[in-house]
C-alpha cells in the first residue's frame, strides 16, 4: 500500500482480543459445554446437571457439587489468563487437570452472558455469591457446595456467529455427545442433561465398589451391545528405559469385528483421561483391526491411554482435542498390541460371568 493509506498499528482493546480468542475455543454450544464440564470434573465434582434451552443457544447451564470458588478469587475466574490449575512453565509441562489455559470462562464471557453461583465448603458466610459477568456485581444467594455457570444468548454480539449454528435438534445432539464423551471417562460421576425442561440423558454414577465400573458406563451410555460385543483390553508396555520407570498403559473396550459399523461415530479415544481426536490412536486401532475387518467397515472401541503426563503435550490446540506424544511410535504400538491380544483373546473370555 502507499504510505498515505496505510493503517496504524494499535493494540486491540481488551473485549475484542477474548471475542477473536473466543472463536478458536468455542464453535458452538458444545464447546461450552465441554468448556464447563471440564470445569466441574477438576472441581472434582461428583454430580453434573446440564440444562439447556434451545439446543444451548439460549441457555447453558452447568451445575455441579464440586469445591466451588470462593469469593474473593470469583471474579478472577472470568479474566483471561486466570487459572487455578498451573502457576510456572514446569507445571505446563505435566498437565493433570482438564484446563489449564484459564481462557475459557473469559472466552464465554465475551460472547454471552454469563453468570457463576458458587460456595466453598468452609465459607464463612451461610450462603454463596451470584457474580454478574456482565457488570461484575457480587450478591449473596442460597447455594450449597460447588458451582453453577450459566451461559445465556450465546453468540448473541456476533449475529454471523450465530447464523453458522445449525437446528436446535442438531446443536442440542452435540451437547450431548460432548457429555457423553466426558461420561465415558468418568464413571464415578453422574451426569444428567435436561433439554426445555425434559430429562434427555442422563448417567447415574457408578458405585465405587463396583466390580468393573468401566463396564458398566459403557453399557449405560452406548448401550448393552456395545459391551457384550467388545473385549476388555488392557495392556502394560514399558517405554524405553531411562530411568524414570514410567509405563504406558492402554485400558478399554474394543468391539469385536462383527460389531463393525459403516461410521466412525464409535471411536472414542482418551489420553488421561481426556477425550483426544488422535491420528496415531486411531490409526494404531485401525491398524489392530486389518486383518479382521474389510473394506470400509469402522470399528468400535474406548481406549484409554495412560501415560506420564511430562510425555505427552496438551496444550497443542486451543481446545486440547489434538495431543503430540514424546515417543508416538511406542504409544502407536502399544494401542496396537493392546486391542490386537484383546481381540485374539476368545470372545467369552472378555465377558462378564453374569451374562446369558
Ligand atoms: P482453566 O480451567 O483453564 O483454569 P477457566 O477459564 O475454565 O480456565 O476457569 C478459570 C478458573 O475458574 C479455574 O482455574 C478455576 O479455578 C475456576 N473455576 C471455573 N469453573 C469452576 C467450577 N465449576 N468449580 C470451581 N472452580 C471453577
Ligand atoms: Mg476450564
Amino acid at each position: 500500500l502507499p504510505p498515505s493509506e496505510r493503517s496504524p498499528i494499535l493494540e486491540l482493546p481488551d473485549e475484542l482480543i477474548s471475542q477473536i480468542a473466543a472463536g478458536e475455543v468455542v464453535e458452538r454450544p458444545a464447546s461450552v459445554v465441554r468448556e464447563l464440564v471440564d470445569n466441574a470434573l477438576d472441581a472434582g465434582a461428583s454430580q453434573i446437571t446440564l440444562r439447556l434451552l434451545a439446543g444451548g443457544v439460549r441457555l447453558i447451564s452447568v451445575e455441579d457439587d464440586g469445591c466451588g470458588i470462593v469469593r474473593s478469587e470469583l471474579p478472577t475466574a472470568l479474566k483471561r489468563h486466570a487459572t487455578s490449575k498451573i502457576a510456572s512453565l514446569s507445571d505446563l509441562e505435566s498437565v493433570h487437570t482438564m484446563g489449564f489455559r484459564g481462557e475459557a470462562l473469559a472466552a464465554i464471557c465475551s460472547i454471552a452472558e454469563v453468570s457463576v453461583l458458587t460456595r466453598v465448603e468452609d465459607a464463612p458466610e451461610s450462603h454463596g455469591w451470584l457474580l454478574d459477568g456482565r457488570s461484575g456485581e457480587l450478591q449473596p444467594t442460597a447455594r450449597n457446595r460447588g458451582t453453577t455457570v450459566e451461559v445465556r444468548e450465546l453468540f448473541f454480539a456476533t449475529p454471523a456467529r450465530r447464523k453458522f449454528l445449525k437446528t436446535d435438534a442438531t446443536e442440542l445432539a452435540h451437547c450431548i455427545e460432548a457429555v457423553r464423551r466426558h461420561a465415558l471417562a468418568r464413571p464415578d460421576v453422574g451426569f444428567a442433561i435436561w433439554h426445555e425442561g425434559k430429562l434427555v440423558a442422563q448417567w447415574r454414577a457408578v458405585a465405587s465398589d463396583h466390580a468393573d465400573p468401566l463396564r458398566q458406563r459403557l453399557a449405560d451410555v452406548l448401550g448393552e451391545d456395545f459391551v457384550t460385543q467388545a473385549v476388555a483390553v488392557d495392556w502394560p508396555i514399558d517405554l524405553p528405559d531411562d530411568g524414570s520407570g514410567q509405563r504406558l498403559r492402554v485400558q478399554g473396550f474394543a468391539g469385536v469385528p462383527d460389531a463393525a459399523r459403516s461410521r466412525n461415530d464409535w471411536q472414542f479415544a482418551y489420553v488421561n483421561g481426556r477425550y483426544v481426536r488422535d491420528k496415531v490412536i486411531t490409526h494404531a486401532a485401525r491398524s489392530a483391526y486389518e486383518d479382521v475387518l474389510h473394506g470400509h467397515r469402522q470399528p468400535v472401541y474406548a481406549l484409554f491411554v495412560s501415560l506420564d503426563p511430562t510425555r505427552v503435550d496438551v496444550n497443542v490446540h486451543p481446545t486440547k482435542i489434538e495431543v503430540r506424544f514424546r515417543e508416538s511410535r511406542e504409544v502407536h504400538q502399544a494401542v496396537r498390541r493392546a486391542v490386537e491380544s484383546a481381540l485374539a483373546v476368545p470372545r467369552s473370555a472378555g465377558k462378564v460371568e453374569t451374562e446369558p
